[in-house]
């Protein structure tokens, strides 16, 4: 599109692109000032049975509270990390962060609760990656199966034969993975059976439409009938009305995370809503 916009009209975006890299370079050497000043924390969202009767799980989201910038959007900082290789550092921080946690509810009781850690793909190419996991796991002396990896289908584009047996590595070991965001990628419904995957996350786009859209929701209820034909466990993501809630619980899906529940809360937070779950569990 540059090209065809001709001689005249570079001038008018070059200024932007320079802007936007020079943007970028900010942004990027305050993620490793932030690393070092311990301006990361982590979020954790509840995960209910879709009856919302019961914490399956929680999945972690990464903060950032920059002293320059103040809170800025994983959006926005989650691909600058990838570009320039900081989300090595930052992701193992975030998985060590996540295994805390969740050995946190292991002591709580709470070993059923899974907690889900997003991997981005450069993540997933290191060569490390899977020594890295299993140390911070057998570290924090959790049970594998208490951690869960959300991948999306990107990681697999690139050296798809690698990442597929690193994830089986971890497979077999105990972690559980996910595959987070299905129907904005490739969406292959074929090769999701040569993945070592237990669940699939349905994404928020997909979800947002069900009510008004019959399409959309027979589209959706075609996913979550395949996902168990193939034996995963159906999450949907991003609910946020009680109508979206009925819908999926009339397609069948399994578990629900979104607004309808919980917004991703602090530690804290987390932590006394599964004392509270556990206290109505006794009634
Ligand atoms: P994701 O893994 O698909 O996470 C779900 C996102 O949807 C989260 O956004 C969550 O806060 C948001 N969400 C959940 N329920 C609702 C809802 O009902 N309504 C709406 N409007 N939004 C909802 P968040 O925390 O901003 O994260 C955005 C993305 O950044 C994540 O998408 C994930 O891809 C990435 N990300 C977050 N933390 C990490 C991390 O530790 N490592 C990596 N590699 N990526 C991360
Ligand atoms: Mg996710
Ligand atoms: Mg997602
Ligand atoms: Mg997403």
């Amino acid at each position: 599109a540059a090209k065809k916009a001709g001689k005249n009209c570079w001038r008018f975006y070059q200024p932007s692109l320079l802007e936007e890299a020079y943007k970028n370079m900010m942004l990027t050497n305050g993620l490793r000032r932030g690393l070092e000043r311990g301006e990361f924390s982590l979020y954790y969202q509840p995960q209910f049975t879709v009856d919302g009767d019961r914490i399956v799980g929680f999945e972690a989201l990464l903060r950032w509270n920059s002293s320059e910038y103040g809170f800025v959007s994983p959006a926005s900082f989650i691909p600058l990390a990838e570009q320039s290789g900081l989300i090595l550092p930052i992701g193992q921080w975030v998985f060590e962060e996540a295994c805390r946690f969740a050995r946190r509810l292991g002591d709580m009781g709470k070993e059923n609760v899974g907690v889900a850690v997003n991997i981005s793909p450069r993540q997933l190419n290191s060569e490390d990656f899977v020594t890295h996991l299993r140390r911070s796991i057998e570290v924090t002396g959790i049970k594998p199966q208490q951690i869960k990896i959300e991948i999306t289908e990107s990681v697999l584009i690139e050296s798809m034969e690698d990442n597929v047996f690193k994830l089986c590595q971890l497979r077999d070991i105990g972690v559980l993975l996910a595959l987070d965001d299905f129907g904005t990628g490739y969406s292959s419904l074929t090769y999701l059976r040569s993945l070592p995957v237990g669940i699939l996350k349905i994404d928020k786009s997909f979800i947002d439409k069900i009510v008004e859209d019959e399409i959309q929701r027979q589209v959706v209820g075609s996913i979550i009938d395949l996902g168990h034909t193939l034996g995963l466990t159906i999450v949907a993501e991003g609910v946020e009305t009680k109508e979206q809630l009925k819908i999926l619980k009339k397609l069948g899906c399994n578990h629900i995370q979104g607004y309808v529940f919980s917004k991703p809360l602090a530690e804290e937070a987390a932590a006394v809503l599964v004392v509270n779950s556990i206290l109505s569990e006794n009634n």
